[in-house]
C-alpha cells in the first residue's frame, strides 16, 4: 500500500465517487466533470507583518461543483495545507450539501500559514487581504466561506466586514458563522457536533444498542471536537474517556469533567497534564475500545496502517475525510459502522445555510428552533442513507455519495453540462 498516495485527500475522495459510479450508470462525461474542480484560485497575499517586514502567504479558493446552486466552504488556516487537500475537502462539500438537499454547491479555501504564530492584527490583515484578492469569486449568490480548522467567527466577523467595504454596503449574507451580533446564527458554534450527536444516536438506536452511558474517545479539542465532547456529555449522556489535541491526549476509563477541561485548556493551551487523567501519545486516542470514536481534527488520521487496530464500534467522523478510502474498506470488513463525514458533520453547514435564510429575510431565529430544525434534517438525512445502506447491503458511505453524488449529476444533466 502506498501511504504516500492514500495520505492525498483528493485522491481518496475520488475513489470514493468512483465506488458508486457504476451503481449510478454515470455517464463518462458526467463522471469526468465530477472529478474535477470546476475553478481554482490561487493567490500569493503579501502581509505587512507587525516588524514592518512583508511576508507572502500562499492562498487558495477551490469552487469544486454549483450544479445545485452557489457554492460554499470552509476557509482553513493551517501551516500544511496543500492545493490536493483543499480540492478534497471542496469536493466532500459538494458532496454533502447535495445530501442534506441544501440548495448549494461545494467549495473550500486555505492559507498555508500558522496562525498561531500571528498576532491579532497580522491574522486580521491576512484575513482582509484574503477577501481583498477573491472579492470578484465570492459573494451571497456566488461562493459563501465559512469557519473551518483555525477560523472562527471573529475571522468571518473581518472577512464580511472587508466584503462589505469593497462592495459599499453591509452584506451579511457574504460569510456565514458569523458572531451572532453581526447575523450570524444562534447555536451556529455548536452546529456541527450537535448535528453529529444527532446521527450517532438514531445509529446507537437503528443497531438497537444502549445509548446511555455510551463511552467515546474524541480526537481534536478545537470547535468541533470540544463541543463534541461537551455536548456528548451534557446533552446525550455520553462518558467521555478520552480526548486528544495537537499536543497529545488524556485518558480516564471512569470519564473526564468535560467542562473543567474547557477551561484546562484555556489556561493551559493544551489539554494534556489534566488532573485526574493519565497522559497518552496521540496516536493511542483511535485504538482505544470505546463505543464512539470521533475523529474531529484533520484529514488522514485513519489510514491501511492503523484502521485493523481501531476498537471502537462506532466511527462518527466529525472531521472532514479523517479515514482513507482503504481504510474505510477495512473497517467496514471488521463490522465497524461509519458515520460518514458528508453525512455526520453537515450540521456546521446546514444551520450556515438557516445563517443564510436569516440575513436574506433579515430575520433571526432563537436557538431552539435553530436545534429543531437541525435535528430534523438529520434525522431524514440518516435515515434516507441507513434504509439504502441497508437495502444494497452497502456502508453508510457508499450509500450516502450515491445519493449524492447522484443529485449533483442529476442536477448537472438538466442543466445540459454534458
Ligand atoms: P479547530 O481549528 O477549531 O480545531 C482543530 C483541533 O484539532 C484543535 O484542537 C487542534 O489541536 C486539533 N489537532 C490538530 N492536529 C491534531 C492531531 N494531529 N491530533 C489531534 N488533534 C489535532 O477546527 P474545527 O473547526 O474544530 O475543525 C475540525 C475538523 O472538523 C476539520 O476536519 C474540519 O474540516 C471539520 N469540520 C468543521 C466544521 C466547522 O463548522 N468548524 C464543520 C464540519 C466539519
Amino acid at each position: 500500500m502506498n501511504l504516500m498516495v492514500e495520505s492525498n485527500l483528493f485522491e481518496s475522495v475520488k475513489k470514493n465517487l468512483c465506488s458508486c459510479s457504476a451503481d449510478l450508470a454515470l455517464d463518462e462525461n458526467i463522471e469526468a466533470l465530477l472529478k474535477t474542480p470546476r475553478r481554482e484560485v490561487s493567490v500569493a497575499i503579501p502581509v505587512r507583518m507587525d516588524t514592518g517586514k512583508i511576508q507572502v502567504f500562499q492562498s487558495f479558493r477551490v469552487q469544486y461543483n454549483d450544479a445545485l446552486g452557489p457554492m460554499k466552504g470552509g476557509i482553513r488556516y493551517h501551516p500544511d495545507e496543500t492545493i490536493d487537500t483543499i480540492r478534497g475537502l471542496a469536493a466532500i462539500m459538494t458532496w454533502k450539501c447535495a445530501l442534506h438537499d441544501l440548495p448549494l454547491g461545494g467549495a473550500k479555501g486555505g492559507v498555508i500559514c500558522n496562525p498561531k504564530a500571528l498576532s491579532e492584527r497580522e491574522l486580521e490583515r491576512l484575513s482582509r487581504s484574503y477577501v481583498q484578492e477573491m472579492f470578484p469569486y465570492i459573494g451571497p449568490d456566488r461562493d459563501i466561506p465559512a469557519p473551518d480548522v483555525y477560523t472562527d467567527a471573529r475571522v468571518m466577523a473581518w472577512m464580511m466586514d472587508e466584503y462589505s467595504r469593497i462592495a459599499g454596503k453591509t452584506i451579511f449574507g457574504s460569510f456565514t458563522g458569523k458572531p451572532v451580533l453581526l447575523g450570524g446564527s444562534e447555536g451556529r458554534g455548536e452546529a456541527t457536533a450537535l448535528g453529529g450527536w444527532y446521527a450517532i444516536r438514531e445509529a446507537m438506536h437503528r443497531r438497537e444498542r444502549d445509548f446511555s452511558g455510551i463511552t467515546v474517545a474524541v480526537q481534536g479539542f478545537g470547535n468541533v471536537g470540544a463541543h463534541a465532547a461537551l455536548l456528548g456529555q451534557e446533552l446525550f449522556g455520553a462518558r467521555v474517556v478520552a480526548v486528544s489535541d495537537s499536543r497529545g491526549a488524556i485518558y480516564n476509563p471512569d470519564g473526564l469533567a468535560v467542562r473543567d477541561l474547557v477551561e484546562h485548556k484555556k489556561k493551559t493551551g493544551s489539554v494534556i497534564r489534566f488532573p485526574g487523567a493519565t497522559n497518552i501519545p496521540g496516536e493511542e486516542i483511535l485504538t482505544l475500545p470505546v463505543d464512539v470514536l470521533i475523529p474531529a481534527a484533520l484529514e488522514n488520521t485513519i489510514t491501511s496502517r492503523n484502521a485493523d487496530q481501531v476498537r471502537a464500534a462506532v466511527v462518527a467522523e466529525f472531521a472532514n475525510g479523517p479515514t482513507s478510502h482503504e481504510a474505510d474498506e477495512i473497517l467496514f470488513g471488521s463490522g465497524i459502522t461509519v458515520l460518514p463525514d458528508i453525512l455526520v458533520n453537515a450540521g456546521g453547514v446546514i444551520v450556515s445555510h438557516f445563517e443564510m435564510i436569516q440575513n436574506f429575510t433579515m430575520d433571526h431565529w432563537d436557538r431552539n428552533k435553530v436545534a429543531r430544525k437541525l435535528e430534523g434534517k438529520m434525522v431524514g438525512s440518516f435515515k434516507t442513507v441507513s434504509d439504502l445502506a441497508e437495502n444494497n447491503n452497502v456502508s453508510l458511505r457508499k450509500a450516502a455519495y450515491t445519493l449524492a453524488v447522484g443529485r449533483v449529476a442529476g442536477a448537472m444533466r438538466l442543466r445540459g453540462w454534458a
